[in-house]
């Protein structure tokens, strides 16, 4: 293979040929016509329905792009709702998570419209309810909220364990802390469905199948208990990208075949998604130029120009993004290859976006690109740390790159 899959070399001369001295510090670029080809072929199925989980990539074009493509939109905090809402997305396409809601918080996002809600709390619920009742909320079918509870699934030791790990999180509640309510106490609540989400990046429809599968039982069984007729199964996100290029990468038809299966099962009329990576990752790359070169005891270092001040995710997650260099027409055949260290500006030595082979005459003043970075980029990094530049982001359309954000200067933030 001479060209990586992540890679698509229609935007290559684009790339090479931008030069803006407010970008020299590192950019991201959207492919939107890739993307809304992308999102077209996950919405040709009448399984699932889909919601695209805002906090992998909330700038305005990327909303605007899933909008155009029949998402709905998952926000998580007061800040995504109004970006989401700018957007002139209306408020009855919004559901809301997130395990930090406070009655102010679901109060103000009521009297903006919202009615889908996936609970993470008894308090939340009842705030939700409490809030419903304050603001008088008439009581046909389209202004009462839809509910959905979050639930924390746990699998006794020694038991075969899908989720490889017990450790706790705050999302949701266990199904014996959930049992603690009825549906009847809420009439002005329309209590119907479970959500659950404890997965990240999976890779093989095999094991999300069975994941998937397991959780049906106890899922059907909180429902029946606590009164609820399970209307909507929500099963978050977690479909996963190949960023170590493993090979591995889930078939989407599988997908939908296999949540057909999962939705008999479980008898729900609606399974819903919510997509963030596999939905905008591959859409989006970072550039950043090579700052210095130094050979330090045996390992070859790059120093680029940004590093996780513009992509933090990298050294959270132990998953680099996939990087090569930008060269007209570079292809790893015609090249000899090496292994070098890549590292940020940062004053830490967390600051590396991890080992790859590059061209052994790489040099200082070159850049590079890093792919899947349409989800978890520019959003997901620490922009503040030793008074760098926040990066710019375009997006590409019709042949050329169209600003959306200019780079800001630390002055621009700093006080
Ligand atoms: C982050 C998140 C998602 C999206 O996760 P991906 O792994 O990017 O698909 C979906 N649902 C919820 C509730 C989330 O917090």
């Amino acid at each position: 293979m001479t060209t990586p899959t992540w890679f698509d070399t229609t935007i290559e001369n684009a790339l090479i040929n931008h030069k803006s001295p407010g970008d020299e510090h590192g950019y991201f670029v959207y492919q939107l016509e890739v993307l809304k080809a992308h999102l077209a072929s996950l919405q040709q199925q009448d399984v699932i329905k889909l919601w695209f989980a805002v906090k992998a990539n909330p700038l305005s074009k990327i909303i605007q792009t899933l909008d155009g493509a029949g998402f709905d939109f998952d926000v998580a905090s007061a800040g995504e709702l109004t970006q989401v809402l700018a957007q002139g997305i209306d408020p009855s396409r919004v559901l809301n998570t997130g395990p930090a809601k406070s009655k102010k918080q679901i109060s103000s996002f009521v009297k903006q419209g919202v009615r889908t809600f996936v609970v993470e709390s008894i308090n939340q619920l009842n705030w939700l309810h409490e809030v419903v009742l304050e603001q008088e909320l008439s009581s046909a079918e389209t202004d009462m909220p839809k509910v959905l509870l979050r639930v924390q699934l746990q699998w006794h030791e020694g038991e075969k364990n899908p989720l490889g790990g017990n450790s706790l999180t705050p999302f949701g509640l266990s199904v014996s802390e959930w049992q603690n309510i009825h549906v009847d106490n809420y009439p002005a609540l329309d209590l119907c469905g479970l959500h659950i989400f404890q997965w990240g990046n999976m890779l093989s429809n095999e094991k999300m199948f069975s994941l998937w599968s397991q959780m049906i039982p106890p899922l059907t069984e909180l429902a029946t208990s606590i009164g609820m007729k399970l209307k909507v199964l929500d099963l978050g996100g977690g479909l996963g990208i190949d960023y170590l290029g493993a090979g591995q990468t889930l078939s989407w038809p599988q997908v939908i075949e296999d949540l057909a299966i999962i939705k008999e099962k479980a008898g729900v009329e609606e399974l819903w998604l919510e997509l963030g990576r596999f939905a905008v990752a591959e859409c989006g790359y970072y550039v950043v130029p090579v700052v210095d070169r130094k050979m330090n005891y045996d390992q070859e270092q790059l120093v680029l120009a940004a590093g996780i001040n513009h992509l933090l995710r990298p050294a959270i997650t132990e998953q680099p993004f996939p990087v090569q260099i930008l060269r007209e027409g570079f292809t790893s055949e015609n090249a000899t290859m090496q292994a070098f260290a890549l590292h940020g500006p940062l004053c830490t030595s967390m600051d590396k976006l991890g080992h790859f082979d590059l061209p052994s005459d790489i040099a200082v003043g070159e850049q590079l690109v890093f792919g899947y970075c349409g989800a978890y980029g520019f959003t997901e990094s620490m922009p503040f740390f030793l008074c760098h530049e926040l990066a710019a982001e375009y997006v590409y359309q019709n042949g050329s790159l169209i600003q959306v954000r200019a780079a800001q200067p630390a002055s621009s933030y700093l006080a």
